[in-house]
């Protein structure tokens, strides 16, 4: 029998999270708005609280998976000031500033926190392939693996509360950009008639073979040589061909003509010879923040 659990919020994944524990033989008390999202759960053996209050009160660590930011607020704050000793374990999405409002607040009323963000879909939820970031208080993670280790592989990523939804929103950025210019290349083959399906069997392989140069610009950034030989130059490809092939065929360049933007800043600021990774000096914080 392991420890007894929380969980507020039933939807696809909070249900997900419930029916791991469930199957690991945790005692698991569940709470949703609406409460016949219980029913399920209920008929697996978790006990339904009537109240957010009787949920939070039957066991000491408290998981929330709910919509939101706004939602946690709007579960918890009418019942924070009874939860001091409890732990919190927020799997909500939230962006990292709203992961350090929710830790500061907590700390405030006598509650230990901890920001997770699920790296995963809900059926993946207690298999290998399924990852959970943390970061927050080191204390709760490491007390708390027994319970967190039935979803997934658990990786702490340090004592900021915001780190873990970084690094998740960061990972995210990499995969909706790839998915768009995977779009975009879609678009323009559909316009000589060649089907999407047609397009994916040929980007797939070179996609996925192309993400080799991930490693080769990490080091080009960290080594702080944008310079390096062997690369080639922003001033022989700055993309201008594909942007005017895509208006050729009537397609939108808007994704393929947002990172030609950056590869032309680069130029007016005199780094044409240089290689691509060049680019991270546009979108990096210190220049967002002039
Ligand atoms: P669902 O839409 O399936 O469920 C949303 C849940 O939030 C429901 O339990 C809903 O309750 C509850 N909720 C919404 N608004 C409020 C509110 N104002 N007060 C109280 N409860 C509220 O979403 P998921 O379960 O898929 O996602 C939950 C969290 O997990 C989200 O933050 C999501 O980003 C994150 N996540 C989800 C992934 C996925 O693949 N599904 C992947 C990674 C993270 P009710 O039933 O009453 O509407």
């Amino acid at each position: 029998q392991g420890a007894g659990v929380t969980v507020l919020g039933l939807g696809a994944m909070g249900s997900a999270l419930a029916t791991t524990l469930l199957d690991a033989g945790h005692a698991v008390t569940v709470w949703n708005r609406t409460s016949a999202r219980a029913v399920d759960l209920s008929a697996r053996g978790a006990q339904a609280a009537s109240s957010i209050g009787a949920a939070v009160a039957a066991n000491p660590l408290i998981v929330a998976c709910l919509l939101d930011h706004a939602s946690v607020h709007e579960t918890l704050d009418p019942v924070i000031a009874g939860m001091r000793g409890s732990t919190l374990v927020n799997l909500t999405t939230t962006t990292p500033n709203e992961a350090r409002e929710l830790a500061t607040w907590a700390a405030g009323h006598g509650v230990d926190h901890l920001d997770g963000a699920i790296m995963a879909t809900p059926p993946m939820i207690g298999t290998p392939e399924a990852s959970i970031l943390y970061s927050g208080s080191r204390d709760v993670f490491d007390a708390s693996r027994p319970v967190l280790d039935r979803w997934a592989t658990s990786t702490y990523d340090g004592a900021d509360a915001g780190l873990a939804s970084l690094v998740d929103l960061a990972m995210l950025s990499g995969m909706y950009s790839m998915f768009a210019g995977f779009l975009h290349g879609a678009a323009m083959a559909g316009s000589v008639g060649i089907s999407a399906t047609e397009f994916a069997a040929r980007a797939t392989p070179f996609l996925s073979a192309m993400t080799d140069g991930f490693e080769h610009f990490a080091g080009v950034i960290d080594g702080g040589d944008y310079a390096v030989p062997g690369q080639q130059s922003l001033d022989f490809s700055d993309l201008s061909h594909i942007v005017r092939a895509s208006e050729e065929q009537g397609v939108r360049p808007t994704t393929i003509a947002a990172v030609q933007e950056l590869i032309s800043e680069q130029i007016a600021d005199g780094h044409g010879a240089e290689g691509f990774a060049r680019i991270y000096e546009s979108l990096r914080a210190e220049r967002t923040a002039k």
